[in-house]
């Protein structure tokens, strides 16, 4: 590598030009050299060991109508599901079982008392049944402050909820102008998961219709400046049920939105050394092998799916989900191969908090003290 290659990287700041510059560069040596530095600032920070988090797609009933998702409220063509407490527990078994050590239980947004509720009952459910062992990730939309708060009482411990973009103009255009889908309402959300103790996680989506470089350069920048824990991030994948297929903006095609999520993890972990960066699913729908190269260039997280097969066909975001008929044990061994591959080692048993949350908390700590 050369070595203005690497004390570029090495001082990498949130300086969206250099940003955008390093995500758009044809240079391959500097390219090879921006996914050659991740990975090794990852090991060095976080370790060679990927992290497991179960992903259990508790239901597609959802009241909000993203333009770019295939479970939106306006889709009516989708059959609703929503998993019964004993098939979340189940899932959770198997999850305890093959020695995962989370879980993540993500779902449509709602915001009725029976979901917030019910959301609960399955928290207490499974911190008593694993002993609090099994860590829980909620992925179930935007919040009020007091269900985020009752929520972390019950039992959870991280949130992710993505900001999808943070170009505010972009992010109007992807949501219905209906005064439900606000990005300072969403910014808020991020805020109070902040605020209220959870390893807070966001994330955007790459290769949207009408999304610059720049764009991209500055959601790094915002993950840095919000002090993300966590980051998960992925291609943009149509839908042909949504209405932002047929958008006639600008578009990337599926290896150009490929290779700017590698960059966009790439870079990120030199932004941010200590944070958990996930291997997005929707990058393996472009290419079987995405996801072990987001492993080799900065990413420490897979989240291999454990919902009841029966009901996979009906929670697609975007088409060709992968995975659709391979269940959860085949997944847990497929990835444990797949990991030695891309030069690391699965983390069985452990919950994977990110160093980043533990020391984020420590200065909080330390600073209520002074
Ligand atoms: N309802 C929850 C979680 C489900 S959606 C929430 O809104 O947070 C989880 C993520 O899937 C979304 O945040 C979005 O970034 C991603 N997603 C949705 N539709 C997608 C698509 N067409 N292509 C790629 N990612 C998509």
């Amino acid at each position: 590598m050369k070595s203005y290659h690497k004390y570029l990287l090495n001082n990498i700041g949130s300086d969206r030009e250099t940003l955008t510059e390093l995500l758009t560069t044809k240079d391959t040596e500097l390219r090879n050299a921006i996914f050659g530095e991740a990975e090794l600032v990852r090991n060095l920070n976080v370790g060679n060991y990927f992290y497991f988090r179960g992903l259990i797609e508790f239901s597609n009933k959802c009241v909000r109508d993203c333009l770019y998702c295939g479970i939106r409220a306006n889709c009516k063509s989708v059959y609703r599901y929503e998993m019964t407490e004993e098939e979340v527990l189940n899932a959770v078994d198997f999850a305890w079982k093959h020695n995962l050590g989370s879980v993540v239980i993500q779902s449509g947004e709602r915001n009725d008392k029976e979901f917030i509720l019910k959301i609960a009952r399955i928290l207490n459910l499974i911190r008593k049944r694993t002993n609090d062992e099994i860590k829980v990730t909620l992925s179930c939309g935007e919040q009020t402050e007091e269900t985020f708060r009752y929520w972390l009482e019950s039992g959870a411990s991280r949130y992710l909820l993505r900001i999808e973009t943070t170009n505010s103009n972009l992010f109007r255009k992807i949501h219905p102008c209906d005064g439900k889908h606000l990005f300072s309402t969403r910014l808020q959300a991020l805020e109070n998961l902040k605020k209220t103790g959870y390893q807070t996680g966001t994330g955007v989506m790459i290769g949207l219709p009408g999304q610059s470089i720049e764009m991209l350069a500055s959601d790094l920048a915002f993950f840095k400046n919000f002090n993300v824990d966590m980051v998960g991030m992925g291609p943009y994948l149509e839908h042909n049920e949504s209405p932002m297929t047929s958008s006639s903006e600008q578009k990337y095609n599926p290896s150009e939105r490929l290779e700017l999520s590698l960059r966009m993890i790439a870079l990120l972990r030199l932004l941010m050394k200590n944070i958990n960066i996930a291997a997005s699913t929707a990058l393996q729908s472009i290419d079987p092998e995405a996801r072990v190269e987001a492993l080799k260039c900065g990413a420490n997280v897979i989240m291999p799916n454990i919902t009841p097969l029966k009901y996979r066909y009906y929670y697609q975001l975007y088409e060709n989900k992968p995975g659709m008929n391979i269940d959860g044990a085949e997944n847990i061994a497929y990835w444990n191969t797949q990991m030695q591959k891309a030069g690391g080692f699965p983390a069985f048993k452990l919950s994977g908090d990110p160093k980043h949350f533990l020391l984020r908390k420590q200065r909080t700590q330390i600073a209520l003290q002074d």
